[in-house]
Parts: structure tokens; sequence; C-alpha cells
């Protein structure tokens, strides 16, 4: 059987790679941590940094092709793989990713809505009005996530401290706008351009970190549909080659922009392993094999809340996993990581049931008994 690659090993790449390997292929895994989640799942693990020259060519010269599970790869290693082997997505689309000022510009040059923001490379870029962009968040423009490297600001002295605090570095000052919702869309597109979109989920956050998807998204057909299109016209857009996740802001009057981009399956779209036909990993398979994207109804309403370390005890003792395991509808996934840390992505669980609102209320008292 081909062996396929990954660069990351986390819950993302260990995800893929079951996925990989229920359809017959092996998995080669690149990640420094010799405890990844992916480890354990993986043929073989190059327990080596991401840019590691010798590990680069073990990929190239073994897999017949490679993808991502993190957007912060080195890009030019991602480049370098593609003159040797199939690689999607390509580099040039992980790097806009990877930067919010070129992801922001782009989403702008293609043709649709962000939040207002000022790109700031240098303090002196604060040195304007900042009226439009207040109030505020301050954005580190590289290696955020769930919300770290954030900062909300409502003065211009603020937003300068919040610059300085963040160590001067390349950020963006975007203006804090008023959410109705927050939904995310999923696509898988083909090196020949043929694509398929996940059904749109309903997000919420806490502490700017995913709680909770809803599947279907509590929208109108219209909109959901919109969303839809948008996520589409990115990934024509960037020809993009893989499977790409697009969160968007739902504003009070329905109007839609799009908050980020994620070159990879997303965290809003585990919901698929469990309800859909196809779930976005074996669309990451597929798509990086170059085979058409699989189907992507869904099967059943479902809820997904994420498992973090916070539910664990301060004695470090397990969650309640029986009361998960004795509700015949619903599904834990635990990512295998050893140290439970607060705010740390440890698992999540899903909720199926034939109305979405049952869903969601069976979800939240079972998260409540944990
Ligand atoms: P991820 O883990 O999804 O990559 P991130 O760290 O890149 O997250 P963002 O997606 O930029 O962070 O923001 C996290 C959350 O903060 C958003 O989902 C939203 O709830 C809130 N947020 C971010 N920007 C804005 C804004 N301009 N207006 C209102 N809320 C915002
Ligand atoms: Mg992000
Ligand atoms: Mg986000």
């Amino acid at each position: 059987p081909a062996m396929l690659g990954i660069l990351g090993g986390g819950q993302l790449g260990r995800m893929f790679a079951t996925a990989a390997k229920t359809m017959g292929y092996r998995v080669t895994v690149l990640d420094p941590d010799a405890d990844a989640p992916a480890a354990a799942f993986a043929d073989v693990h190059l327990c080596a940094p991401y840019n590691d020259q010798e590990a680069l060519h073990m990929l190239a010269s073994t897999c017949a092709a490679v993808t991502t599970e993190f957007e912060n790869v080195n890009a030019d290693a991602m480049r370098w793989l593609a003159g040797h082997t199939r690689v999607s997505p390509s580099g040039d689309a992980v790097a806009v990713a990877q930067n919010r000022i070129l992801e922001k510009s782009w989403i702008n040059k293609a043709g649709l809505p962000t939040a207002p923001f000022l790109a700031l490379e240098t303090v002196e870029d604060l040195h304007v009005d900042l009226s439009n962009y207040l109030p505020g968040i301050m954005k580190t423009a590289r290696l955020g996530y769930d919300g770290k490297g954030q900062v909300r600001v409502s003065t211009p002295e603020e937003a300068r401290s919040a610059y300085a605090n963040l160590g001067g570095q390349a950020c963006v000052l975007e203006k804090m706008l008023d959410l109705k919702l927050e939904v995310s869309a999923i696509v898988a597109r083909t090196t020949n351009a043929q694509e398929a979109c996940f059904p749109v989920a309903e997000n919420r956050h806490e502490n700017g970190i995913l709680d909770v998807s809803i599947v279907p998204a509590r929208i109108e057909p219209e909109l959901a549909h919109r969303v839809q299109q948008m996520a589409l016209q990115l990934a024509n857009a960037l020809d993009y080659v893989g499977v790409l996740a697009v969160e968007f802001f739902v504003l009070e009057d329905d109007s839609v922009v799009v908050n980020e981009i994620a070159p990879r399956p997303h965290n809003s779209g585990h919901y698929t392993i469990d309800a859909c036909v196809t779930s976005q990993f074996e669309q990451q398979v597929r798509t990086m094999c170059g085979l058409l994207p699989g189907k992507t109804d869904l099967l059943s309403p479902v809820v997904m809340v994420n498992l973090l370390g916070d539910v664990w005890r301060e004695d470090g003792g397990e969650p309640n996993w029986a009361v998960l395991c004795e509700a015949p509808n619903a599904k834990l996934h635990l990512y295998g990581k050893k140290a439970a840390r607060p705010g740390r992505k440890m698992g999540h669980f899903t909720v199926l049931s034939a109305k979405v609102d049952d869903a969601l209320e069976q979800a939240e008292a079972l998260k409540d008994t944990l």
C-alpha cells in the first residue's frame, strides 16, 4: 500500500492517520514530540524538527503524497517537498494562512469582506487615526491560535501598549464586531477543481477557544448556502487543493464577513467523523491522493463538544467517561495526550439526535456530568 506523509502529529494528524489507515494506506508522521498524539497511529514516526533535512528527504523518497495538519509548518519545506512528491495544500496556500496580514489582504482581494483591520508591521504603523478599528482586538500576525496572542483594546493608548506587550512583532488591529453568530464551512477541492462542501457548523466559543459546534447551523438555508459559496470562492481563488476550513462572523443584519481560514481539517469539522457520509479526514486523504471528494451529506443532526484539560480533576483524575459511554447516541474521542492543562484540547464528544436542539440539550447535560 502507498505511504502518505503528514507534517504534524497532533490530534488532527491522529484522526488523519486513522482515516488513511482505514482506507488501506500506510502513514508517516513528522513531529518533534515523541509523545505526539498521532505517533501511536502511524506506521513511521519521524521524531525530528519540521525543517530537519534528513526527515524531509525521507518523506520525499517514501511518500506518494504529503499533507499538513497545521499552518505553522515551514512553507519553504513544503515547496521543497513539492519538487519531489505530491504535496497538498501548496506551500503558497499555507503561507497565506500563517500570516493574518497576508490572509486578510488576500481575502479582501478575492472579493470577500473581513472585519476592518490595520496591518501593523512596525510601531510606526500605529501613528495614524485608529478610530475605525476601536474598540478592537490586537492580534499577532503569526502563530496565534485558540485566542492566544490576542488583546482586546478600546483606546489608542491601550492599542499601543498591547502592541508593545506582544513584543513589537507584526500584528493586526481588528475592529471588534457585534456578532450574531459564528459559523464555519469546510470545503474540499481537487487538482482538477472538483469540489465539495460540508454542512455549515454553528460555533460557540469560550475564552477564544471553540467550545461547541452545532450542525446543521440554526440559520436560514439561504444564509448557509451563501456561506458555502464564499468558502468555495476562496478555495477557487487560491487554486486550492485539499481541505480548507473557513471561519465566518454573521453580523446582526445577517451580513457575513470572513474571520480566518485554516489550510487543513478544522476542529469545527470533527462532527463529520460521526455524522457525515465522508469525514473531513477522509476528504483530506482523498484530495491529497487525487481521488474524487466523497459525498458530504449529513446523516443526522449533531452537536460536538470540545473536551479541554479543564474538565479533568485538579488531582489529574479522569472525568467520568462512563456517562458518555453509556449514552447510546454519544461518541467519545480522546486524543491520547498525557498532561491535561487548562485550555488544552484533550478530546471531544458528539451527540447525534433527530432534532438538533435535542442534541444540544443532551450534549450540555452530558458535559455537566463529566
Ligand atoms: P483559532 O483557534 O480558531 O485559530 P485564533 O486564535 O486564530 O483562533 P480568532 O479566530 O481570530 O483566533 O478569534 C477567536 C475568537 O475571538 C473568534 O472566534 C471570535 O469569537 C472572537 N473574535 C475574534 N475577532 C473578533 C472580532 N473582530 N470581533 C468580534 N469577535 C472576534
Ligand atoms: Mg486562527
Ligand atoms: Mg479562529
